[in-house]
């Protein structure tokens, strides 16, 4: 087997991903020249319409709320730093663990979760909405750019980690790249790692949006192992630099201690396991985890952001808003498919219920908010 070698010069682990032995694209495309395949992927994502709406798209905090809050470009480029430096230590495939993480939310409604859940209870009677299966579906089905098909024609091992999650249902329709969750089998390494880089990138940024906007406070954390255990050194250390470059201390080092543990952890486990094949990793359990005690002191962090941010009244307040449009949106068009731009109004000829969730999926934030008022205010146009 020819060594393929990491961007650090390393030479790539046999259980990593090599692009000369991808599975392959949907449709056959001559060999890319000057890149790999994955490199090739990554850059199709980069270049999406997609990718660039991500830019407008919000988790936590609506897009106008302020211009410093993460949006959910902002979110995917750390997620594919986090995964990339773990991914050159456990030397595995930067450019495809890259790729996952820029395109693993490219499916997401706008107004984060709140969007996500109501049009996933509109769309309920007609197969739902997982916002897993529809980045899935923006790569595969809705980019329009290539003159030959629909969508990006990625690499199976770039889908099959862009499809994080699935119920099986869904995971039954989808054929070759729904198996797994059927057969119990784990994706390539470099899709587990973007996936908890993805944690770790946004239970840390959360913290620094929550405390930035007033909705969190310091004392409060304190009470959260991860956080208070830092933020006692970075007190005894910096205590004359104000709250704010304390706060940017403690979670530059959270980032850095859970960065370190799921390298070390996943190193000793894969050494354990002892892969010598992407299949073998794809049969074996997950490779990529955090140690006990780390992983525990994470969710712990999860569970408190969740309790006091995500529910936060004034959080609650703001997604109960960003539903209802959503929700209002969805039963407008439906009602009347004539109200569709013209694009849409052709693919909702053939699916109703589907073109109108494509359509209000790829909306940001603003947009969203803005169409509604064109479509409910009679003194907008
Ligand atoms: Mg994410």
């Amino acid at each position: 087997m020819e060594d393929l070698t990491t961007a650090s010069g390393k030479r790539l682990a046999p259980y990593a991903a090599d692009p000369a032995r991808s599975r392959g694209r949907v449709h056959p495309e001559s060999p890319p020249q000057g890149r790999d395949e994955f490199q090739r992927d990554r850059d199709r994502i980069v270049h999406s319409a997609a990718f660039r709406r991500l830019e407008y798209k919000t988790q936590v905090f609506v897009n106008h709320e302020g211009d410093l809050f993460r949006t959910r470009l902002t979110h995917s480029i750390e997620v594919a730093q986090i995964a990339r430096t773990i991914a050159r230590q456990l030397r595995l495939n930067e450019d495809l663990t890259e790729a996952i993480s820029l395109a693993h939310d490219l499916g997401h409604t706008p107004f984060g979760h709140a969007g996500q859940d109501a049009l996933n209870l509109c769309m309920q009677p007609w197969g739902g909405f997982e916002h897993n299966l529809q980045s899935l579906r923006v790569v595969d089905e809705l980019e329009e750019r290539y003159g030959d098909y629909d969508g990006l024609n990625l690499c199976f091992e770039t889908r099959e980690g862009v499809l994080k999650h699935c119920s099986l249902p869904n995971a039954a329709r989808l054929g070759e790249i729904g198996l797994r969750f059927i057969e119990r089998r784990r994706p390539s390494l470099e899709a587990q790692l973007a996936n908890l880089a993805d944690q770790i990138a946004y239970i840390n940024h959360d913290v620094d949006d929550g405390l930035r906007s007033g909705l969190l406070k310091v004392p409060q954390l304190m009470e959260v192992e991860l956080f208070g255990r830092h933020h006692r050194v970075v007190l005894e250390r910096f205590a004359q630099v104000g709250e704010r470059r304390q706060v940017y201390e403690t979670v530059r080092r959270m980032i850095n201690e859970l960065v370190l543990d799921l390298t070390a952890c996943s190193q000793a486990l894969i050494d354990a396991a002892a892969p010598g094949s992407i299949d073998d990793v794809r049969a074996a359990p997950a490779l990529i985890a955090f140690s006990g005690e780390v992983g525990v002191q994470s969710l712990a962090l999860k569970q408190f952001l969740f309790e006091n941010l995500y529910r936060h009244y004034r959080v609650v307040r703001m997604t109960s808003k960003a539903a209802r449009v959503v929700a209002e949106l969805f039963e407008a068009f439906v009602d009347d498919i004539r109200l569709l731009p013209d694009e849409h109004k052709r693919k909702a000829e053939r699916d109703r219920h589907r073109a109108v969730a494509d359509y209000i999926a790829g909306m940001t934030d603003r947009y969203a908010i803005k169409e509604h008022r064109r479509l409910f205010s009679v003194d907008e146009t």
